[in-house]
């Protein structure tokens, strides 16, 4: 991964050859927007994105669509120290970007690029910008310096204020075809395409989530929680134990793949068409409880799991190891009748 990694920083990624053209013909042609808002779910790398076409623009000696990678501007972006470059990113512990960090911003957008070039200044992610920070942004929004680039990235620009919407040109991201990323991902993972499409289903279509769950090996625990559920299905394990095994688990997570897990049971009972599951390895259990439960028990366990995880991912405190035994004691009832 570590060259893909240093690569990042000069493409685009696949899906996003578009967005790349588009910035690049408005580059040449010298009518490039003074702040673009990149829009769009998670996972689809508008950050790597950003950073890729700061490079682009920072370069010496620019191919005709990507730096050239070799200059020493190159060399000073890919290791994340160009003098003309600025992420305005949350600082430690903190989830706003404050006033200071945007007037600091603002204080290196009025001085004269030190390479002769741009300035880029790139707000990750966007949405964290508190109401002075996006209030003093906007200053610079209305009035940018010469050869200023402004990207804000957001996953949520519904929660920004319109007046900084409104002076961005906006460049929306959406989630790529299947086929494109199970292209991009069969180059980097080593899995069959079953387990690739699996990885890209649990990650909702998101091309850098389903990549960040393969490193993470996130099929082979999904496939033992699989096999701890089924225990509790068939009386084998207790759900005490069980939640005790979970305990390590992130909860949003879990209840998210167990809410999935429901939802292919309830299809399973309504079409008894495994082709229409989207966690086919588990169509021996799908069907078993299918036969067992009553439509009506499926639908209120679902309901509960997706309360609970709309709970889990708040900030609501509560115990852990309680909730899972709950969950694995009502899975269990499924079947019990
Ligand atoms: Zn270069």
């Amino acid at each position: 991964m570590a060259g893909n990694h240093a690569g990042l920083l000069m493409y685009p990624y696949p899906w996003q050859q578009s967005q790349w053209e588009l910035l690049c013909s408005q580059h040449q042609a010298g009518k490039l927007s003074h702040a673009y808002l990149l829009k769009g779910v998670a996972g689809l790398g508008k950050y790597s994105f950003s950073r890729a076409f700061a490079g682009f623009l920072l370069c010496q000696h620019p191919e005709k669509l990507s730096a050239c990678g070799k200059c020493k501007d190159c060399q000073l972006n890919q290791t994340g120290n160009h003098p003309d470059l600025k992420v305005l990113e949350t600082e430690e512990k903190s989830k706003v970007i404050k006033i200071d960090q945007v007037r600091e911003v603002i204080n290196f957008a009025n001085k004269t690029a030190q390479q002769g070039g741009y300035r880029i200044i790139i707000v990750h992610p966007a949405e964290a910008l508190n109401i002075n920070a996006a209030n003093a942004l906007l200053k610079c929004l209305e009035e940018p310096g010469e050869k200023t680039v402004i990207m804000l990235v957001s996953e949520q620009q519904n929660t920004m204020l319109a007046t900084i919407n409104s002076r961005c040109q906006q460049l929306p991201f959406s989630v790529p075809k299947a086929e494109t990323i199970l292209e991009w991902l069969s180059g980097l993972v080593d899995e069959d395409e079953q387990n690739l499409r699996l990885l890209l289903s649990l990650a909702e279509g998101q091309p850098l989530t389903s990549l960040k769950f393969a490193n993470d090996k996130i099929l082979s625990v999904r496939s033992r929680l699989i096999e701890e559920i089924g225990g509790v299905t068939k009386g084998q394990a207790s759900p005490v134990d069980i939640a005790q095994r979970w305990m390590d688990q992130d909860l949003s997570q879990l209840l998210g793949w167990v809410s999935g897990w429901l939802a292919d049971v309830i299809r399973m009972q309504q079409t008894g068409d495994v082709a229409l599951m989207k966690n086919p390895d588990m169509a021996g259990m799908a069907r078993y409880i299918a036969s067992k439960a009553s439509p009506s028990a499926l639908h209120k366990l679902l309901d509960w799991v997706n309360s609970q995880r709309a709970l889990a991912q708040g900030a609501a405190n509560f115990n852990k190891q309680l909730l899972l035994e709950d969950l694995l004691i009502r899975w269990l009832h499924l079947t019990l009748g």
